[in-house]
């Protein structure tokens, strides 16, 4: 009983992988759900195809990935009845993202009657932040009452990556401080001690921090009130623009990291600039993290943009000899999994991540079977 099957029920694709311990034995993505064309008309019929094209005998779990755990999951958990109503009361903190875990893990279970389902959290990893890197300086009664807090997430990420650094660097994972920089879509950062999230970048949502392709990352709240108040935009429409058009396509037009890199290449000075936007918010987080850590064995990249661009890398990390991290260019370029100089304080890694992976592992952990 090795086999684990995860699903990762986004708002109009799913995306699923068959593992026979760490190998993967099938996968796929049913995408534009709901739209015409699409590979499927609802949820449902996207995971009965998953379930007909899949070999689900002889599972041992179904690992689901959801995105918002709130303050109640810091753990996976196996999922009943009542797991399931409280993923559901967690909607309003993940509109997007929550509703559409809800109806995987209801289809899935609907299917697979003997098989256990394990909910697997972006949010715990996080769990572990002392209070005073989640708390925001507002009035602690109106947060309290309205769950208003630092939840930060990407966590089976930078937790898959963290480890694999000890690995890497050949240290027990409970004595490597780690800064881990997941630079996909969406980008967040984590200050990683000893295996425990210290400080993360992201908020009470995905919004929060770095910028991403179409996400601002962090703004002053008030330009909130001003576009309301003086640009006369709804909250929806304000919602939509810092999601949807913020970011490197707000700055440029183009979200694509290999486009926006391309364009800066050939001189043009509004990707330039949205570049030099991108990587100037990444070093002040990466400083920020030198100091919440003090100590650092290593920065490690992944994600999309993190294993793929030495661009992004170099740049956001040049000129901190002076701190104990020295990228060597050649490596950087052919990115190996170790891009610091043998001298380097600090080593900068790049690793692939593996967040399938890490929730086929946790699911087997819930269920004592790992
Ligand atoms: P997601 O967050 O959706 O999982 P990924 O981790 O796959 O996304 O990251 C997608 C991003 O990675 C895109 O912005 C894409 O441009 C960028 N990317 C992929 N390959 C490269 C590359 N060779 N150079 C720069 N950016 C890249």
């Amino acid at each position: 009983m090795t086999r684990v099957l995860v699903l990762n029920s986004g708002s109009s694709s799913v995306k699923y992988r068959l593992f026979d311990g760490t190998r993967t034995l099938a996968k796929g993505l049913i995408e534009r759900i709901g739209e015409s064309g699409g590979d499927a008309a609802d949820h449902r019929e996207a995971l009965q195809k998953i379930m007909s094209e899949t070999d689900v005998e002889g599972l041992a779990a179904v690992g689901h990935r959801v995105v918002h755990g709130g303050s109640d999951f810091t753990e996976p958990t196996v999922v009943d009845d009542g797991v399931v109503a409280r993923i559901d009361s967690l909607t309003p903190l993940a509109p997007l993202h929550n509703p559409a875990a809800v109806t995987g893990l209801e289809v899935a279970r609907k299917l697979l009657p003997d098989v256990p389902q394990v909910a697997v959290f972006d949010t715990a990893f996080h769990a572990t932040i002392p209070p005073e890197g989640v708390t925001w300086a507002i009035d602690a009664e109106l947060a309290a009452k309205w769950q208003i807090r630092r939840y930060g997430f990407h966590g089976t990420s930078h937790a898959y990556v963290a480890r694999r650094t000890a690995e890497i660097l050949g240290k027990p994972l409970e004595d490597t401080n780690v800064i881990t920089l997941h630079l996909g879509n969406g980008a967040s950062a984590t200050a990683v001690r000893g295996g425990r999230s210290v400080a993360t970048s992201m908020g009470l949502s995905p919004l929060d921090g770095l910028v991403m392709g179409t996400r601002s990352g962090a703004i002053d709240p008030t330009v909130i009130f001003h576009l309301h108040r003086v640009a006369g935009l709804s909250i929806d429409e304000i919602e939509s623009s810092l999601t949807r058009h913020g970011g490197l396509l707000g700055l440029c037009g183009d979200n694509d990291m290999r486009v926006v890199e391309d364009r800066v290449e050939a001189g043009d000075p509004v990707a330039t600039r949205a570049f030099a936007v991108y990587l100037r918010r990444l070093r002040e987080c990466v400083g920020a993290y030198l100091a919440v850590l003090g100590r650092v064995d290593a920065i490690t990249f992944t994600a999309g943009v993190g294993e793929h661009s030495p661009t992004v890398r170099s740049g956001s990390l040049s000129g901190l000899e002076p701190l104990g991290i020295e990228i060597d260019p050649a490596r950087n370029e052919a990115g190996d999994e170790i891009i610091s100089t043998d001298g380097s304080r600090t080593k900068v890694l790049v690793v692939a991540t593996e967040e399938e992976l890490e929730i086929a592992n946790q699911a087997r952990t819930a269920l004592g079977l790992a």
